[in-house]
């Protein structure tokens, strides 16, 4: 980010840049099959991108200190991962298989899905984002360990360039004893296998 303030862009400032894209990929911004695409463009970016508006952390605010002595591995499967690669702005679609071991603090498992979304829906690179989750959850968790995997398909893979369907990059983010303590990484190793089917 750059310290000088910029002018706040508007909806109008982002619409005309996308009919100035239509125009740059050879169509004709003003035919009538496109004449609501620059509206409708710039408000699906606004969601895709709803992640700067908030920061993931307080998604984890709320945490439940009665843990009824729990101390095993929490581990959420198969989150929904829609992220956009920064380097070309296409998608990356993928999912995100989330642990950790709590350490007297648990946190509602739909946050933990809000967390992923929160940051997936940016600019991002994939290795950055899986980063990003597992500290976020180091951070205010403060659980023993925290491990996140990521496979996803990068669109600007699979539909451009190397042109390479079906490939998907695998990412992953120890912590803690989830790093450190081979049988602990290995139970929650086994659990995001035991995903894939
Ligand atoms: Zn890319």
């Amino acid at each position: 980010m750059s310290d000088t303030p910029r002018r706040k862009v508007t909806q109008q400032d982002a619409e005309a840049a996308v009919r100035t894209l239509i125009e740059w990929a050879g169509d004709d911004p003003e035919r009538e099959g496109l004449l609501d695409t620059p509206g409708r463009v710039a408000r699906a970016y606004k969601e895709l991108f709803s992640g700067y508006d908030a920061d993931p952390r307080e998604y984890m605010a709320r945490t439940f200190d009665e843990v009824g002595g729990y101390d095993e591995l929490v581990v959420l499967r198969d989150i929904r991962v829609v992220s956009f690669c920064e380097h070309h702005m296409l998608p990356f679609l993928g999912r995100a298989h989330v642990g950790y071991l709590p350490n007297n603090r648990v946190v509602g498992i739909s946050k933990l899905a809000r967390v992923v979304h929160g940051f997936a829906r940016r600019l991002q690179i994939q290795e950055k984002l899986t980063a990003e989750i597992a500290e976020a959850i180091q951070e205010i968790l403060q659980p023993k360990g925290v491990g996140v995997v990521i496979e996803s398909e990068h669109s600007c893979m699979t539909m451009r360039g190397v042109n390479t369907p079906g490939s998907r990059l695998t990412t992953s983010r120890l912590t803690g004893v989830v790093r450190d303590d081979p049988r602990t990484r290995q139970e929650f190793l086994e659990f995001v296998r035991d995903g894939r089917s």
